[in-house]
């Protein structure tokens, strides 16, 4: 048995009973190879006080309203609330890790729901106030809150994602993925709209050494690059290419907008950083907005949709309604046309 706790001659009922009971960082970060630069880890978490946060919530929101193209950049911490533990945060698993220790609070991904966070952009995109949103996060939460794929770059994979290798086509999974590393999963490509392929199919979730998926990466670039104002929660923005995409606003002088409760790498070149949770945040900015926030809605939950077994015996491991990235790929022509810009 490897270190991710997957092993070649375990069947996938067994291997998807082994991702049921292993929380989310044994399935995850125990998954990834080992790697010692994963930056300053264990930061001690700033609070603004209440009269603070309220009036940088108040400067958000006209920021918010004067600017044309909005970028949200998240990271681990707006899923905290949702119980999966951060990497660098005081209880994070890369800061216990340092002292040998496993975080306390850990869910499965498949027990977690969308936060008020993932609900609160979801909503801003339906109101096309939020342009696009750049996610270095794993755990599927935007897309199971209900937002649309073209709105979406997951720049590190997504646990309810599986990809194959000739077609490059995204397939849905209804629970979370059990290996890590992009690994292959002894599937075969169903094909994409009645084509047949001879691919195989692999997890989509990147390790340290992998290169970003292009088209995710391209498209986080674009719009990474129109933003008039980039807001970044719950990241320490210290990997890079993600943690530097938010910045791009300021080349075309856009603004900056960190919300984390730890220090990060651009404060310097913020306009403004909200030290508090993101879910008051993002509250605070949908009711200075006067919008109400959307309702998790399981029927807009892509993970949550039934679908026919398109083999005998494929069982819960069948493959999903198959993403539309024909989106992303497009980006691609236009993206000439933003370097004369
Ligand atoms: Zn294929």
């Amino acid at each position: 048995m490897d270190r991710t706790g997957n092993s070649s001659d375990m069947d996938p009922e067994q291997q998807a009973n082994l991702a049921q009971m292993q929380p989310m960082s044994s399935s995850y970060a125990d998954g990834l190879s080992p790697y010692e630069h994963k930056g300053k880890v264990g930061l001690e978490e700033i609070f603004d006080t209440e009269e603070e946060v309220q009036r940088k919530i108040q400067i958000l929101a006209s920021w918010v309203k004067q600017s044309k193209h909005i970028v949200c950049h998240t990271g681990a911490g707006i899923s905290t609330a949702a119980g999966i533990p951060d990497f660098r945060g005081p209880q994070g698993v890369w800061t216990l890790e340092r002292k040998g220790e496993k975080p306390k609070f850990n869910k499965s991904f498949n027990e977690v729901m969308p936060t008020s966070t993932h609900m609160a952009i979801k909503t801003l995109v339906d109101h096309n106030i939020v342009k696009f949103v750049v996610s270095q996060n794993i755990d599927g939460l935007h897309l199971r809150s209900g937002l649309g794929r073209q709105h979406l770059a997951e720049l590190h994979g997504n646990m309810f994602t599986e990809q194959c290798n000739k077609c490059n086509g995204l397939f849905l999974r209804s629970d979370a993925t059990t290996s890590v590393g992009c690994k292959y999963l002894n599937k075969n490509c169903p094909g994409k709209k009645g084509r047949m392929c001879r691919g195989k199919i692999k997890d989509t979730i990147l390790d340290w050494e992998h290169n970003l998926p292009e088209e995710e990466l391209n498209m986080a670039d674009w719009h990474s690059n129109l933003a008039d104002l980039s807001i970044a929660m719950g990241t320490t923005m210290q990997i890079v290419p993600s943690g530097n995409l938010p910045t791009y606003a300021k080349k075309r002088g856009g603004k900056l907008v960190i919300c984390n409760l730890q220090p990060t790498k651009h404060d310097k070149k913020a306009d403004l950083i909200i030290n508090t949770y993101t879910d008051r945040v993002m509250d605070g900015l949908l009711k200075a907005l006067e919008l109400e926030a959307s309702s998790y809605d399981p029927s807009l939950d892509p993970t949550k949709k039934t679908f026919a077994p398109k083999e005998p015996g494929d069982g819960k491991h069948v493959f999903g309604h198959v993403l539309d990235n024909s989106k992303l790929t497009t980006v691609h022509k236009v993206l000439p046309q933003l370097a004369d810009k």
